[in-house]
């Protein structure tokens, strides 16, 4: 296998990862869509429509992927949009997969412009359009590829082309999980992690957890870590509370970097606006870092907004800090 492509999207989240639809947690519009096109593929014979999820990162676009795969039989193949740097790159994958299998891209606005053109005949007529040969003697080669389903994935949509994004015949955006559904997946992960949690446990983790199983998770590992160390191995409510104390967690999910950045915003630049660039630099953080992580669950929050003359704290980010409004 090469470098460009790994045959099952491992990681080492993998012994959580929900394997069925009916596994995955919370999503419960998304999910139910998602069963229609998946039962109506298998019933017709054909490849499942391309497929393009967006949301933040980790809220569960590579594990549907891997579940549509599971649940309709065929092969997951990954990739991602940076490692795709030629277009030759892209093609030897194409033309190495099965019927049916799925193409999974993770961070697909991250693709150069020369690799997405070989994609649009290959997504359209499951064709490859290669040029052999270089100045007068090149020549174009057709070669028909089996039918296949792109999985695409992203966080930022507005940076996905329009001819690309309107060759997805499925759309799925993926929100934030509210409190209670993350309860669910502490709870789901404690059960195979063999953790004992109380269900005050689970909801003090889900609750600060900022919308994102996949930090849920994690917190429940590190939370778990001081149940064993400093109690009898059980996370109940009040274990879990101090643990993420310990972790500088605060009540709303925050961590030290989102209270940072708001503090340099309030403290050095009155509240903002201040552009991105300068944000970055002032918190010693890369743009696109904070585009993507941070910025999304402070303005989720209402802590945080985007004007056109840039990031502005709102009055509520300033009672969370206990700082005052000059
Ligand atoms: P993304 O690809 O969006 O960054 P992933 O699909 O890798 O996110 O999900 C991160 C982790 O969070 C996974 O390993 C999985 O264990 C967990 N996870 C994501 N969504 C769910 C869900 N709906 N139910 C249970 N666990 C989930």
């Amino acid at each position: 296998m090469s470098d460009l492509c790994q045959p099952q999207c491992a990681t080492i989240d993998d012994s959580v990862r929900p394997r069925s639809l009916d596994d995955f947690i919370g999503q419960d519009d998304l999910r139910a869509n998602l069963r229609v096109f998946l039962d109506a593929a298998r019933e017709r014979g054909k490849a499942l429509d391309h497929t393009l999820f967006y949301g933040n990162p980790g809220l569960g676009k590579t594990t549907l992927a891997q579940i549509m795969a599971a649940e309709l039989g065929v092969n997951l193949v990954c990739t991602s949009g940076p490692v795709l740097e030629r277009s030759g790159d892209l093609a030897a994958i194409l033309t190495n997969l099965g019927r049916h299998d799925i193409l999974f891209v993770d961070e697909i606005h991250r693709m150069p412009i020369a690799v997405e053109e070989v994609l649009y005949p290959a997504m359209e007529d499951f064709k490859l359009d290669l040029v052999i040969g270089q100045g007068p003697a090149a020549r174009t080669v057709k070669i028909d590829l089996e039918p296949f389903t792109l999985a695409g994935a992203t966080t930022r949509m507005g940076l996905i082309s329009s001819p690309l994004r309107d060759r997805f015949g499925i759309v799925a955006r993926l929100e934030y999980y509210s409190p209670a559904d993350l309860a669910r997946v502490v709870q789901r992960t404690a059960r195979i992690l063999d953790v004992a949690i109380t269900p005050e446990g689970a909801e003090e983790i889900g609750r600060r957890s900022r919308g994102t199983p996949r930090i849920a998770n994690r917190l429940l590992r590190r939370v778990r870590d001081f149940a064993l160390v400093h109690g009898n191995g059980q996370v109940t409510g009040n274990e879990a509370s101090v643990a993420l104390k310990r972790m500088d967690v605060d009540e709303q999910g925050l961590d030290q970097m989102d209270r940072k950045l708001l503090e340099v915003l309030i403290k050095h630049y009155d509240g903002g606006p201040v552009g991105i660039k300068t944000l970055a630099v002032a918190c010693s953080e890369e743009v696109r870092t904070i585009e993507d992580i941070y910025e999304p669950y402070l303005i989720q929050c209402g802590f945080l907004k985007r004007t056109p003359r840039g990031r502005m704290a709102t009055a509520r980010a300033y009672t969370h800090l206990k700082l005052l409004l000059s």
